[in-house]
């Protein structure tokens, strides 16, 4: 299985597909369903979002197994640079050889997604029914989750494979992000000739910005301010900022906190400095917590076990579909997919992680059937 499962990784990595330009990838995991004999379905996604591909559900009809049906769920998009990226092997690790990503974040998800179907079609495993999706966009804020067809899903329990780290860990809890934007707005003027007449608005948001208590906050929540840009010349008192941020927090109560102190802060540089200020506030995606002992939970447990992998429930700082399917009725975690340092360019994946995760996607839908999860 490993050869078979690093050819697939090195085949996916090598084809770019960033957020909306997915379709390379698509057409791979499409043509290798269908040698699988099954039936691949792609939803409008793509022509909604303004994308060349759309999401993919895959069938595969239970093998010796009575058990309700289980989802599993990776992404088919990258960050960026990746721009000529080449997959190499070195030593125990997958690395990009170019200065890209690697964007083992998820194609380490999508190769153990097709590595499933593999095993399937091969009769190598015994298994309830399972549902695949592959979704696009979701680096971009989850988009492409977002436009799934609901009515396709009869799933109640997914897995999504997208958390960073060594195969071994599920992750039960994911904080709700909320964005913010603020438009600092002064008045322009010449700076050498009458500068006095002028309200500068990048002193107003580096005055609000130094008010702003970020980075980690608690145990539970962060704060960032990660985008500023604005003024026109040197010579030019500048008239307009835009300043762009995020709070995440797994304690709603918590996380409002944050956002109101950050907002406070923008409203006491309108005060003290005279700029005027927006704001606008947007709900990135909604966090999730579910109960450790909770049978999905258990599940993920048990497959680890079956191949004698101590599983670790833990929370995580970051989002992904796991957040949006959890909220419209599919009760999903995410499992670990052996990618290192995702979203840089020394990105890297263990090749013993690649197969290691397909065998715990096997065996947790093999503990489908011995496990009441209905
Ligand atoms: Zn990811």
């Amino acid at each position: 299985m490993t050869d078979r499962i690093l050819d697939t990784f090195m085949e996916l990595a090598a084809i770019e597909s960033v957020s909306l330009e997915e379709s390379g990838v698509a057409g791979y995991v499409m043509d290798a369903a269908r040698a699988c004999g099954f039936e691949p379905y792609m939803d409008k996604a793509g022509d909604v979002l303004g994308g060349n591909a759309g999401n993919i559900y895959i069938k595969i009809p239970a093998l010796q197994i009575e058990a309700p049906p289980i989802m599993f769920c990776a992404h088919m998009d990258t960050v960026t640079p990746v721009k000529g990226v080449e997959p190499v092997i070195k030593g125990e690790r997958v690395v990009s050889a170019a200065k890209t990503i690697l964007g083992a974040d998820c194609k380490a998800g999508v190769a153990a997604i097709i590595e499933l179907m593999k095993m399937s079609s091969q009769g190598e495993i015994e298994h309830g029914p399972l549902e695949l999706v592959l979704t696009v966009a979701e680096e971009k804020q989850l988009q492409g989750v977002r436009h799934l067809e609901r009515k396709r899903i009869e799933s109640r329990y997914a897995f999504v494979l997208d958390a960073e780290g060594p195969v071994g860990k599920i992750v039960n809890a994911s904080p709700t992000q909320d964005n913010l934007l603020f438009v600092f707005k002064g008045k322009s003027a010449h700076s050498g000739v009458e500068p006095e007449k002028g309200i500068n608005a990048i002193f107003g948001a580096s005055w609000a910005i130094s008010l702003m208590h970020l980075g980690r906050i608690d145990a539970e929540t962060t704060a960032n301010i990660g985008v500023i840009s604005g003024g026109r010349a040197v010579n030019i008192v500048p008239d307009m900022v835009t300043v762009e941020g995020e709070v995440r927090s797994l304690d709603m109560g918590k996380l409002e906190k944050q956002r109101k102190s950050m907002v406070k802060a923008a409203l006491e540089a309108e005060a003290a400095v005279g700029v005027g200020v927006e704001v606008k506030v947007e709900r990135a995606y909604e966090g999730f917590q579910i109960d450790s002992q909770d049978a999905l939970v258990q599940l993920g447990i048990e497959g680890g076990k079956a191949m004698g992998l101590k599983m670790e429930v833990q929370s995580s700082g970051g989002g992904s579909d796991a957040n949006f399917l959890n909220t419209i009725g599919i009760k999903s975690v995410v499992l670990s997919i052996g990618a290192r340092e995702p979203h840089t360019i020394n990105e890297s994946v263990k090749v013993k992680d690649l197969s290691k995760l397909a065998r715990l996607c096997a065996e947790i839908a093999n503990s489908a059937g011995r496990m009441r999860i209905s």
